[in-house]
């Protein structure tokens, strides 16, 4: 009979996951298999589990792209990794490696792109299927834990900051403070410039400030374009939006300085205005960010493994995944879930911060 490995599966859009027992699959020419340690869960997955976007998964499928784990099995002719190497299975799954975007050193735009856990199954299960020539290689200095948050939130905001063009000592406007935003402040603080941090939840942004955002400002309360453009002196030279609210994409579009750029990382469905006038008349870049590439991915994690940044986990185990959706959806997770594959570790670990915001009320991502 045929290896067994548990998975957490999306059989209809909109409806909770179903924990099945599945065939572990077996790795083809090219391919590894990885024995999931750790998967990071992403307000992505609640996009993909809700079928939110005009390119929707093919039912049924498994979510989960921040998957770090330990390579099991090489097929014939993976020679990239070697079985027990421990690697990163992220979004950016595979691509052509040879169109013109991948050529340039833009895979992550490449048609032939697959994507973990949308068009191909992803880490929300015991074993993954991976290419080899894709996964993040997991610098010994990170724990797969600590390492899972990084292949997506982590790569994401890194290369997103650097999109905005940013200097060193200038100003960056992070709009959304949860899993991807409570990194997006540790590197932009390691890159040297100065963090207003927005949220719609007073936890997040006390958190906000204890990672070193130099300012925070609570979008419910007032407007908060008007709020960073005065404590920046006229706007922010960049701006990075990952909230998934439509509200802060026009907010952030307002806090952005003459000249500046608005990177948009967040993905809520749908369209927002754009005030013309303003963004001709002041020279303002508006520009999507999607993840990183392999070298984006490879600097993210350096800068991890020098301890300038570092995931704020909650443990949880597979079978509470439906749970903690709820949670993502509600705003109610302080900062990352990571699925923890290793039992005896899932007690119930929160962090500091999930100790915090287990007695703080939290805001619903989708109020405002
Ligand atoms: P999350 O739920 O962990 O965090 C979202 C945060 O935004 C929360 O702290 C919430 O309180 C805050 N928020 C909600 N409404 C807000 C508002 N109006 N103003 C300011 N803050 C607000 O989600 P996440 O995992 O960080 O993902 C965020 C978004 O980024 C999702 O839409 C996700 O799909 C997208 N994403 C994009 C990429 C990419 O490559 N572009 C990669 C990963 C995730
Ligand atoms: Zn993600
Ligand atoms: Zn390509």
């Amino acid at each position: 009979m045929a290896p067994k490995m548990q998975a957490a599966v999306v059989e209809q859009f909109g409806k909770p996951l179903s924990i099945l027992e599945l065939d572990v699959p077996s790795p083809g020419a090219g391919q590894i298999l990885v024995k999931t340690e750790a998967c990071g869960v992403c307000h992505t997955d609640l996009h993909a589990a809700h079928g939110d976007w005009p390119v929707k998964p093919t039912l049924p499928f498994i979510p989960g792209h921040e998957a770090i784990g330990l390579v099991a099995a090489v097929g014939s002719g993976a020679t990239i990794v070697k079985e027990g190497d421990r690697v990163g299975v992220p979004w950016l799954y595979s691509a052509c490696g040879h169109c013109e975007y991948c050529l340039r050193g833009w895979e992550t735009v490449c048609a032939q792109a697959q994507f973990g856990g949308y068009t191909v199954n992803g880490g929300f299960a015991e074993y993954i299927i991976a290419d080899p020539n894709y996964v993040a290689h997991v610098p010994a200095g990170l724990t797969a834990v600590g390492a899972a948050p990084l292949v997506c939130a982590g790569i994401t905001t890194y290369k997103g900051i650097k999109q905005t063009e940013a200097r060193s000592g200038e100003w960056i406007a992070i709009s959304g403070a949860g899993g991807l935003g409570h990194l997006a402040i540790q590197y932009a603080k390691a890159m040297g410039l100065l963090v207003c941090a927005i949220d719609i939840d007073d936890g997040k942004l006390a958190h906000a400030t204890r990672l070193g955002a130099d300012f925070v400002i609570n979008a419910k309360t007032g407007d908060p374009a008007a709020a960073v453009k005065k404590a920046t002196g006229g706007g922010a030279h960049g701006v990075l939006i990952t909230a998934p609210s439509l509200i802060a994409f026009k907010q952030g579009v307002g806090m952005t300085r003459k000249l500046g750029t608005c990177v948009l990382v967040g993905l809520p469905p749908g369209e927002f205005p754009v005030p013309l006038f303003d963004l001709v008349a002041n020279c303002i870049t508006i520009r999507g960010s999607f993840v990183g590439t392999r070298q984006d991915m490879a600097e993210a994690l350096a800068l991890a493994v020098g301890g300038k940044v570092k995931a704020d986990i909650e443990l949880q185990p597979l079978s509470s995944i439906n749970q903690i959706f709820d949670r993502l959806e509600h705003g109610d997770v302080p900062s990352r879930v990571v699925l923890d594959f290793a039992p005896a570790k899932t007690k119930n670990q929160r962090s500091e911060v999930g100790q915090h915001f287990a007695t703080a009320g939290a805001g619903s991502a989708r109020d405002l």
